[in-house]
């Protein structure tokens, strides 16, 4: 195994347990180092820190799999590191469809893998943790004896490490279209071409604090991707759900959602641009008792941190103008760079634009299947508020 060795002091974000190396920390390198392979890291001063992946065409050079140096990384290491990931999950209360490893969160840097029930999504975003794909899927078999097993690395992250975008089947083939259950409710999900992993369980404790703002309402879900939030609005009592979002694909997903638990008389939906619409009906005098947004993410850059805020104040105020004397705004942010508190300072300056106050009911934040470690920032990046507007 290669040494690498740390340019200075060894800085406090490798310190408080963070895995990531950038190249511009260490000093010069091995020219034999081949882009995946497993190294060992010292500081300057010649102190072991870890072991891990490295990738010369990455800026994040090393990521790291342990700090013991006794142990070994090989196709057991994945297998029990996979293995504590699923016990960790279950002991906190997610088996049948969950987020069995979040990346570094489960120690296992650049790796996905999302359960849907007896079905596995998996997504290698690094290059040094694609080379044990095979050992990953060995394990994964294993383990959970599942009835398929889906690659879905058919995103641009891939690139950053030299790789390409990919995605098929790393089992026998089997029908991609699958049925999931979730606060009883059953919801399609499309394994292959369906967004990111084919589902967003980030939001599935979410959906359930729809329970009691609902009961007899009017409400607009504005990014509803396959409804699963109109779905559960209906579900808990809403009178009347439109649902909007720019995908005539995830639109048709979300009829069929609403159809499958039996709640096509309440629910609608419409392909539509929520940016046109929002504008158009904040002029007009439409009116709801609850909206909810959950918007992609507006940036992945520092560069373009002003531009996000300003589109989450945009739909945001739109959304206030919309919302009914007593009625709720459920609004959530996956933009990795927005705070917590910069969310509640967006939403506070959109709510005093458009003159109206709030009383905050939940402030919340992604599943605890996709577990946030404190000191890894990267971690925490779901906001989820429902106020009351007055
Ligand atoms: N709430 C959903 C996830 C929403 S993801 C769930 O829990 O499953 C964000 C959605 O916004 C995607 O479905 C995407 O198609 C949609 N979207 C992106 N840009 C849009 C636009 N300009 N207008 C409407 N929808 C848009």
């Amino acid at each position: 195994m290669k040494p690498v060795f740390l340019k200075n002091k060894i800085s406090s974000r490798l310190v408080n347990g963070h895995p990531w190396i950038y190249a511009n920390e260490v000093n010069h390198l091995d020219g034999s180092i081949q882009g995946g392979e497993i190294v060992e890291v010292f500081t300057n001063d010649k102190k072991f820190l870890g072991k891990g992946f490295i990738n010369p065409q990455s800026q994040i050079l090393v990521r790291l799999l342990t700090r013991d140096r006794s142990e070994k990384i090989d196709a057991d290491f994945f297998a029990r590191k996979i293995k504590q990931a699923r016990d960790y999950k279950s002991r906190i209360g997610y088996t049948e469809n969950c987020r069995v490893v979040f990346g570094e969160a489960d120690y296992l840097p650049g790796l996905i893998i999302d359960k849907f029930n007896d079905y596995l999504v998996v997504q290698t975003l690094a290059l040094g943790i694609d080379v044990w794909k095979p050992a990953i899927v060995s394990a994964l078999e294993d383990i959970f004896k599942p009835r398929g097993i889906y690659e879905r690395n058919d995103v641009p992250v891939r690139e950053l490490e030299g790789m390409e975008q990919q995605k098929g089947f790393l089992s026998a083939p089997f029908e991609t279209n699958i049925i999931i259950t979730e606060n009883d409710l059953r919801f399609h999900v499309d394994l292959e071409n369906g967004q990111k992993t084919g589902y967003f369980l980030d939001q599935q404790d979410n959906r359930r604090e729809l329970k009691n703002i609902v009961r007899g309402a009017e409400v607009l879900e504005v990014f509803c991707y396959t409804g699963t939030f109109s779905a559960h609005a209906a579900h808990y009592g809403a009178r009347k759900v439109l649902g909007i979002d720019i995908s005539e694909n995830a639109v048709m997903q979300a009829r069929k959602n609403a159809q499958l638990n039996g709640l096509q008389e309440i629910c609608n939906f419409e392909a539509m641009n929520a940016f046109d619409l929002l504008k158009t009906w904040a002029k007009e005098t439409k009116q709801f008792d609850v909206v909810i947004l959950d918007p992609p993410a507006f940036t992945k850059s520092r560069g373009n941190i002003d531009k996000a805020v300003a589109g989450y104040n945009e739909i945001n105020l739109r959304a206030f103008k919309l919302i009914r004397k007593g009625g709720f705004l459920v609004t959530a942010s996956c933009t990795n760079l927005v705070s917590p508190e910069l969310f509640l300072q967006i939403i506070d300056s959109a709510a005093r634009d458009a003159k109206r106050s709030l009383r905050l009911v939940t402030f919340q934040t992604q599943s605890s299947d996709h577990p946030i470690i404190h000191g890894i920032e990267n971690t925490q990046y779901l906001k989820f508020l429902i106020v009351e507007v007055q």
